[in-house]
């Protein structure tokens, strides 16, 4: 198959789609790969390196989509990439389809089969390409709040660790799956107090077990949200409805109860966010204030640290881009895993979770 990677164009978007070392993955196993000029240098990859990995390396966007039978990139396709999209090619990215309509609508249009990072699955129930994103935003999320708690940044002028004999920064984690996993495992790390609200108690046992007592755990409703709430200094937004936008759990009512100078870092903001004052940052511009609240809500957080996230997503996403390469589209997606991650074919929508949340037919 003929498999192209374009440079990606979103705000401060440095990741790539595929590493020079998965690019050899594909041309070992008979595929042509074809890779836009620069589209490395986010990682320290040169043109060279791609070249070395057995790629051809053309000058524009265009020449990749013009030549590729399946295009594979990081963030969800931008308006000049929809455009040049056609029938039947396959595109293979994140898509968080459920909050933006403008996109799906594009997507349906241009006749393209558009296999989504975030709803591919695996055995276990997991959702094997979202992870390792996950993992990488759930530990940033404690970094990104220690830098919004500086006087200067407008936060309370609280080290998240404190100091022997000072209190430190408490930390409340809406959602304990592999979010808020990673941001409560960096927060243990720095000495903070924990607590994570979850709505699964297999959930909260596992967390329980996982950290030894070194964590709180409580159930989520909406009393148990609004006391940790009032506590906390900092408040993570980590909640997942796979698919389907992301239910408002924190109201402006509860945060104008908090603290002013204490810091929301909602993860959850590229499905939509999970405060109801939450609207999508860049990294060029993250944070901005409610209430006395500082609202952290960058929807590409992995793109602040490309070389890590580009490495750790195309160890997930090499598998299965390689079976639908080597198996082609029709015999790839009857695994049910990667069925599983198919939002948009011939036109249509085909996740029901999608569908629902952008009101159209499925
Ligand atoms: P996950 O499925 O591992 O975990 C989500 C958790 O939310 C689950 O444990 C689930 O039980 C819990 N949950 C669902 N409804 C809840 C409720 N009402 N109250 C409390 N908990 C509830 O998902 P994840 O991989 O941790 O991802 C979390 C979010 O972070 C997703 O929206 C994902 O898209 C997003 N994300 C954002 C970025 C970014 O750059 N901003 C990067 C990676 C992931």
């Amino acid at each position: 198959m003929k498999v192209g990677v374009p440079k990606e164009i979103k705000t401060h978007e440095y990741r790539v789609g595929l590493t020079p070392g998965a690019v050899r993955e594909y041309v070992a196993a008979g595929h042509t790969v074809v890779i836009e000029t620069d589209a490395g240098v986010g990682i320290g990859a040169a043109d060279q390196d791609y070249r070395k990995a057995g790629a051809a390396i053309v000058g524009s966007a265009h020449e990749v989509f013009v030549s590729s039978e399946m295009i594979v990139k990081i963030k969800e396709p931008q308006p000049s990439e929809w455009a040049l999209l056609r029938e039947n090619q396959i595109l293979f990215t994140y898509l968080h389809l459920a909050p933006d309509p403008e996109q799906a609508k594009g997507l349906m249009k241009s006749g393209c089969t558009a296999v989504a990072y975030e709803t591919v699955s695996d055995a276990r129930g997991g959702l094997p390409l979202l992870a390792p994103m996950s993992e990488v935003a759930g530990r940033l999320a404690i970094e990104a709040a220690g830098a919004a708690l500086k006087r200067y940044a407008g936060g309370r002028g609280l080290l998240i660790g404190g100091v022997p004999g000072v209190q430190p920064a408490r930390i409340a984690v809406v959602g304990g799956g592999v979010v808020g996993t990673h941001a409560a495992r960096m927060a243990a790390g720095l000495g903070a107090e924990i607590t994570i609200l979850d709505r699964s108690i297999p959930r909260l046992r596992k967390l329980d077990e996982l950290f030894e007592g070194r964590v709180r755990t409580r159930f989520s409703t909406i009393e148990a949200v609004e006391e940790e709430v009032f506590a906390a200094d900092v408040v993570i937004g980590a909640v997942l409805v796979p698919g389907a936008s992301a239910p408002k759990i924190v109201t402006r009512s509860m945060l104008s109860s908090m603290r002013k100078g204490s810091v929301i870092v909602d993860v959850a903001i590229d499905q939509g966010g999970c405060f109801e004052t939450s609207r999508p940052t860049t990294h060029a511009d993250p944070t901005y204030e409610v209430d006395g609240v500082i609202h952290y809500c960058v929807a590409n957080m992995p793109g602040a640290v490309p070389l890590t996230s580009s490495h750790a997503l195309n160890n997930a996403t090499l598998p299965f881009g390689l079976a639908l390469a080597n198996r082609g589209l029709a015999a790839a997606l009857e695994d049910p895993h990667l069925r599983a991650g198919l939002n948009v074919y011939r036109g249509r929508l085909t996740y029901r979770a999608v569908a629902e949340s952008l009101g159209l037919p499925f």
